[in-house]
């Protein structure tokens, strides 16, 4: 906006400038939209699938990108797919940021959990909820190659945007759009005490 200002003041002291001003317009809205775009790079841990994908434009989200989240997010038991809370990337584009991985690789643990599929886990593994957000599609497991999940675990508390959980024995955090808050599963009083 301010280019194009800058130069329609050229052109009106200058019309020889409206080549040049001309050649800057342009150039200013090839790259604008790039700055604006929101990205993630998933590798899903279950299914073994990838995906690089421009999620957001500026404000919007995109319809066709979040269907694609929400069928590689899909409950890998039994392949149900469930809309995602588009928030939730957000969260995971700026904790990427946050840790000094911009469009760092994500790797996802879990993401949309159907009841059918919660309920078997609460049978066979602990620290599953009853309710959990996974149901609802709105939290996310996840982890980052070569990001310790402690830190990982920091940042998601410092982004102050919803639920954090971290489990440090199975090394991943959950992240969700509920209200913020925290628990650590598992952990030493030290551990849980954010230390
Ligand atoms: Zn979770």
């Amino acid at each position: 906006m301010v280019l194009v200002l800058a130069g329609g003041k050229a052109h009106a002291q200058s019309p020889a400038a409206s080549g040049p001003r001309q050649l800057a317009t342009a150039s200013v809205q090839t790259t604008k939209p790039n700055l604006n775009e929101h990205s993630l790079l998933l590798y899903n841990t279950h299914t073994g699938e990838r995906l690089s994908i421009v999620y957001r434009r500026g404000d919007e989200y995109l319809p066709g990108a979040l269907a694609k989240l929400d069928y590689f997010l899909r409950d890998h038991v039994n392949n149900d797919v469930r809309h995602f809370d588009p928030r939730l990337y957000d969260i995971l584009s700026d904790l990427a940021a946050s840790v000094g991985h911009p469009g760092g690789e994500i790797d996802i643990v879990c993401g949309y959990r159907s009841p059918a599929t919660n309920a078997s886990l609460r049978e066979h593994t602990t620290g599953v909820a009853k309710n959990s957000l996974h149901i609802q599609a709105e939290a996310i497991d996840l982890r980052m190659p070569g990001v310790d999940s402690l830190t990982l675990r920091r940042a998601a508390l410092a982004l102050h945007r919803g639920g954090v959980g971290y489990y440090p024995h199975s090394d991943f955090i959950h992240v969700d759009t509920g209200r913020v808050r925290q628990w650590c599963f598992n952990c030493s009083a030290a551990l849980a005490a954010g230390q």
